[in-house]
């Protein structure tokens, strides 16, 4: 991508507003447009940064054998009336509306209820369970707060999955299955090691949930944790009897501020039965599916590694998730000669394939470093009169800021031939 040719431009200061650093560094990047508070727009850099995080769920979704599917954002009010959700005094953060010809619809804040009705058309026998299907939609919350950024939404990206099998043996192998699936995507999302399997509430059919918890200041919950241990506990199930039960007494955990970036539940059979879901077991019973669900926040996931990573120059992407691998700067200056020597070195990296961003425009160098700095690409690569006269070209890598002067050939081998 031509940054000449990216609408967006980078600014000096974020609204006056927007308290959260994750919003100011996107917003002043061009990666998102606040409409309002809780809601925000995607705009080309940003889209791609959220694409590839849900590349990265996709892929470990695929591999437990989820199915990807895409449930409505309008909703019936008798399927959450069945189950006692409609109620807004029971759900809080329910936005509504009316249909010009009669009638409620809700909008989707979750997908839970109208998920199992749906199943009823494709369940009827035991010999059709397993299913797991997920999806990738936006949820539509009425939040009271709103000033965690993109890390709060009242319109927000989520990755949620839905178990069904016919029993607790098979759920449970599939619920650990999950949590896998969940560690491999923190860590290539490069949060692995502060991310936790923390004990939460569980609600009324399991003592205790699973939350994903990261460890950030931006965060909005706090845990306890022990590392040695691997045990995480939200501080609300906090309690002498939890501590007994987990073997770990209150000395050995330490307080953490985190973002509950992944959420998994266990259902039991409550909430297919509510719905009337079921199947016929081998002798013809009718029995309700056993039901579990399964929550990323894609968009909370962006806030939380701009919140993690970003320095006092601006954002640091993880490589997995960057819009583009490399942002190229060249420094031609008026010089028409090199700025062909560096299209030229553009065009190569992008008929490879590699994800780079060619600041082409013709403002001063200054201003091209500093928006390369904010706008946190992995690799930044300088064409300038100087270093092509020595052969060379600098390249810096933003996390660490380590800089390195490679020819062309080691360009190439390190980003275009990079497994050969
Ligand atoms: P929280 O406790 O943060 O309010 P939740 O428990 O209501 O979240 P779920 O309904 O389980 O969350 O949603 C699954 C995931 O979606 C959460 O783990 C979180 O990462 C993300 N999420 C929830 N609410 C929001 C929001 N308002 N904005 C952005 N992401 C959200
Ligand atoms: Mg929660």
């Amino acid at each position: 991508m031509k940054q000449s040719r990216l609408f967006t431009k980078t600014r000096k200061e974020a609204p006056a507003d927007e308290v959260s650093k994750n919003a100011q560094l996107l917003i002043r990047a061009g990666y998102v447009h606040k409409e309002m508070a809780g809601v925000y727009a995607y705009l080309p850099l940003g889209l791609r940064v959220v694409e590839k995080i849900k590349q990265i769920v996709r892929e470990e979704m695929n591999a437990i054998y989820g199915q990807e599917l895409i449930m409505t954002a309008l909703q019936r009010k008798e399927i959450w009336e069945k189950t006692g959700r409609w109620d807004d005094d029971t759900v809080d953060v329910w936005f509504k509306s009316e249909l010009k010809a009669g009638g409620e619809v809700g909008f989707g804040w979750s997908h839970e209820e109208p998920i199992a009705e749906m199943m009823k058309n494709y369940i009827s026998s035991y010999k059709d369970l397993p299913i797991y299907v997920y999806q990738f939609q936006t949820k539509l919350r009425n939040e009271v707060r709103a000033k965690s950024g993109i890390m709060r939404g009242r319109e927000f990206i989520m990755k949620d999955m839905y178990s069904f099998c016919i029993g607790e043996a098979d759920h449970t192998t599939f619920y650990n299955a999950t949590i896998d699936a969940y560690k491999r995507v923190f860590e290539r999302l490069g949060i692995g090691e502060d991310t936790f399997v923390t004990f939460a509430s569980g609600g009324a059919f399991t003592q205790f949930s699973h939350e994903f918890q990261t460890i950030t200041e931006a965060g909005e919950d706090v845990i306890y944790i022990n590392r040695e241990k691997n045990i995480a506990i939200n501080e609300e199930v906090l309690t002498p009897e939890t501590l007994t039960e987990l073997g770990i007494t209150r000395e050995e955990l330490t307080e953490v501020k985190t973002a509950e970036v992944g959420n998994i539940f266990n259902f039991g059979r409550q909430k297919a039965e509510d719905v009337g879901l079921t199947f016929k077991d081998d002798s013809g019973e009718n029995i309700p599916v056993w039901m579990g669900s399964y929550g990323i926040g894609v968009t909370r996931l962006m806030g939380v590694l701009v919140e993690k990573f970003a320095d006092e120059k601006g954002i640091v992407w993880p490589a997995s998730v960057a819009p583009y691998l490399v942002h190229l700067v060249e420094l031609s200056n008026g010089d028409t000669d090199l700025k062909d020597y560096a299209d030229g070195i553009y065009n190569t990296f992008k008929d490879n394939g590699i994800h780079i961003l060619y600041d082409d425009r013709d403002v001063r160098a200054g201003e091209k470093f500093n928006d390369s700095d904010l706008l946190g690409m992995p690799y930044r690569i300088v064409v300038s009169k100087k270093t092509r006269e020595e052969g060379k070209f600098e390249v810096v890598e933003r996390k660490t800021g380590e800089v390195s002067y490679l020819t062309e050939e080691e360009l190439h081998q390190k980003f275009i031939n990079m497994d050969a």
